[in-house]
């Protein structure tokens, strides 16, 4: 059942957004089935939005399955629902409604057969390709939990302790624990809501950042060991192979969080972060600080994501490609530096 293409994108007014959730909800309000995704390894933003919506959908009798190309990272193990999150390549299940959130465009999932549903596009990255039947784009949202929040409230679900929890996971994880940009007075109103819901922010805080195992600790020590300065100290290089992740007893999903680090240093204005791949792939994340775009660096290696947060996959072999890589977010720092705003 396909329906006339609704689109509203990037920081729309009021009236515009309003219409747009109204619509979403009439859209949920007459359907049943509803499959929920968002993209290949997930992060905590992925996670609470599908579960914050999975929940309040439940609320209404909806029948909801929820399926990612990649388990979530460990330490979301234990919230709520996570355990209910199928991870298949692939599915072939036709639910009336399929809600895709935080995806740029369909192949972003990882998750192959989802055409042909009447597709919910819920997303705040730049790029977003509007492959919806209805697509909701607002790259203004400091994390896409806050556009499932409001779809939540224009459906009426008050937040239980659960949706109150993957909606606060969503925003606390996004704004890299209130570092990043897009953070709104509305981000706050929304985490207000959720404190008066009982969500409680230390238990989240100790949750997300303080279940380190031993090994991750070490990989971090054996990570900023080798980091390598450019740019005067601006720009931080981080490598990592298989080999270390082994030496530390470690797995890729320890790597989460660490290229946050390199920004604590005070000079140290965006980070690069190579990951070798053992299919001779090298996986490309990056972070800054303030005007430093690694968006737009990532847009011309064929990536995506944020301002100040980013990334994309090169094939090659590291030597020949970090050159270029680090060139590039040389230029990008120094343009940067020449719009920070004064601390
Ligand atoms: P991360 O470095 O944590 O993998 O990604 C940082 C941000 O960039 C996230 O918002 C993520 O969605 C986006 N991103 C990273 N890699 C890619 C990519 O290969 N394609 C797209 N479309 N977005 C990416
Ligand atoms: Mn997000």
């Amino acid at each position: 059942m396909m329906t006339e293409r609704t689109e509203i994108s990037n920081s729309p007014e009021a009236g515009a957004t309003a219409t747009i959730v109204n619509r979403i909800r009439d859209e949920i309000l007459h359907r049943q089935r509803f499959l929920l995704t968002s993209h290949a390894r997930p992060d905590g933003d992925s996670i609470g939005s599908q579960l914050a919506m999975a929940y309040a959908l439940e609320s209404l009798g909806k029948q909801v399955r929820l399926v990612n190309a990649d388990a979530a990272p460990e330490h979301y193990f234990e919230f709520p629902g996570v355990d209910r999150i199928e991870i298949a390549p692939r599915t072939g299940w036709v639910a009336d409604a399929l809600i895709v959130m935080e995806c740029s465009d369909l192949t972003r999932t990882g998750v192959a057969g989802l055409d042909g549903h009447f597709i919910i596009n819920i997303d705040h990255h730049a790029g977003n390709r509007m492959y919806g039947a209805i697509n909701w784009f607002d790259e203004s949202a400091a994390a896409c939990g806050e556009m499932v929040f409001d779809i939540i409230q224009a459906l009426g679900v008050p937040l239980s302790p659960e949706i109150a929890t993957h909606i606060y996971l969503a925003i606390l994880t996004d704004t890299g624990s209130f570092h990043h940009s897009n953070i709104t007075p509305r981000t706050f109103e929304i985490c207000r809501q959720a404190v008066e819901a009982r969500l409680n922010p230390t238990i989240m805080a100790r949750r997300v950042y303080d279940s380190n195992s031993f090994g991750k600790l070490k990989l971090i020590g054996a990570l900023l060991d080798e980091m390598q300065l450019v740019d005067g100290g601006r720009l931080a290089v981080l490598r990592m192979d298989d080999a270390v992740l082994a030496a530390c007893g470690c797995t890729q999903n320890d790597t989460e969080g660490i290229i946050n680090l390199p920004l604590t240093a005070r000079e140290i204005q965006a980070v690069v972060f190579f990951k070798m791949s053992a299919n001779g792939d090298v996986r490309v994340s990056m972070r800054s600080k303030y005007d430093v775009d690694v968006r737009l660096v990532a847009s011309e290696f064929g990536g995506a994501g944020h301002k100040n947060a980013a990334g994309f996959t090169v094939a090659g072999k590291l030597e020949d490609v970090q050159p270029r890589i680090v060139d590039r977010l040389v230029k990008a720092v120094d343009e940067g530096l020449e719009t920070r705003p004064a601390e």
